[in-house]
């Protein structure tokens, strides 16, 4: 029996162990009832304890065994004996949050439905930031107004109720999306605002699903993929966020909705900078070039090393040594290999094809600065 779905806030509950097995993957159980929810619909699956007189096993995973029979299997940290009576407990925290996803997930798809007229074909609930996948394009201002609905249906704060009804009396019910089961179909309803066909855990009310933030959406299979958080983990997000800004704010000396600002500035001094300090390389290397070709071996600045080397393969009969103050070097002509072997003698380390690049002992850089090594 599936007592989550009677009352998705117990944590507790007792039960005899009806099979135990074990397989190279790991050991599983199967029990006479369970509030252990198991992974399906786009919601994770809990975990949480088993305690008996073998002691207490984790439960790392919890899965339906097979759709017609719908047993509920245990993934289990160790084996536990067939006919035990047990004692569970669910990991409350993480069913929380779960269930705020889950919620949040009928009020957004509600919403979404009621703004735009978007259908939701699937969801993934299994991390902080959880998916709707709609089947239609969505327009960025019908998103928006979905997001302020679903921030409305929590302030709301709607009674939230599961019950069952048969098959044939379906029709009078007026459903978000048609059922996936036959037989005895459980409803879940949101006040006046959502009614849906759902086997999952949710809260007692809309209000508990709070806040509800979109945080993106993008195109996806023909249609639209919304990104969202709720609940505790979108006042962490928010927490996170704010944290942030408040620093970068702090850094720039204004306030966190100005930080844009500043930082944009950088950006342009940075691509201005960026520019200059291009064409100052280049006037460099022109600059450097006659006396490499004269001198062979040269001390240059680091930031051009690279770039000169690149223009002294023109002059293919020559080998040339260039050498930074810090010790980078490039090596390239004809013998570069034979003055490599010389620079590893001073404690030289590098390799390359046409140029080889590496680095020696800055102390060794005024021995290497010798133009016998390349001539
Ligand atoms: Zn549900």
């Amino acid at each position: 029996m599936r007592l989550y779905q009677l009352d998705s806030y117990a944590t507790r509950f007792e039960a005899r162990v009806e099979r135990a097995w074990s397989d190279e993957k790991g050991h599983y159980a199967v029990l006479s009832q369970t509030f252990f929810y198991p992974e399906s619909g786009g919601q994770p699956a809990d975990t949480g304890v088993l305690r008996g007189p073998f002691g207490e096993v984790r439960v790392l995973h919890a899965y339906e065994e097979e759709k017609a029979f719908g047993e509920v299997v245990h993934v289990l940290s160790a084996p536990i004996p067939e006919g035990a009576e047990v004692e569970g407990e669910i990991d409350w925290k993480r069913r929380f949050r779960h269930m705020q996803r889950h919620t949040a997930q009928h009020i957004l798809s509600q919403a979404l439905l009621r703004a735009g007229n978007y259908h939701t074909v699937a969801v993934s609930l299994d991390s902080p930031v959880c998916t709707v996948d709609l089947e239609e394009e969505a327009e960025e201002e019908r998103i928006r107004e979905a997001e302020a609905l679903a921030g409305f249906a929590v302030y709301a704060d709607y009674p939230i109720e599961a019950f069952y009804v048969s098959e044939e009396e379906l029709a009078r019910y007026p459903l978000r999306r048609p059922p996936k089961v036959r037989g005895q179909v459980r409803l879940v309803r949101i006040g006046d605002f959502d009614l849906a066909a759902c086997g999952g855990t949710h809260l007692r009310t809309s209000a508990q699903a709070g806040p509800i933030k979109v945080l993106k959406w993008e195109r996806y299979k023909g249609g639209t993929r919304v990104y969202f958080t709720a609940g505790w983990e979108a006042l962490e997000d928010y927490h996170a966020k704010h944290a942030l800004l408040s620093r970068l704010a702090l850094a720039f000396s204004t306030h966190p909705l100005e930080v844009e600002k500043p930082v944009r500035k950088l950006q342009d001094e940075l691509y201005a900078l960026k520019g200059e300090n291009q064409a100052l390389k280049e006037a460099l290397v022109e600059a450097l070039l006659g006396r490499a070709l004269e001198e062979g071996v040269l001390l240059v600045p680091g930031p051009v090393l690279g770039d000169l080397a690149k223009k002294l393969l023109s002059w293919s009969e020559k080998t040339f040594l260039l050498l930074s103050p810090e010790g980078r070097f490039a090596l390239l002509g004809p013998r570069r290999q034979e003055v490599l072997e010389r620079l590893k003698a001073l404690g030289a380390k590098g390799g390359g094809k046409e140029v080889v690049q590496g680095a020696l002992p800055q102390e060794k850089v005024a021995e290497a600065l010798d133009p016998r090594l390349v001539s």
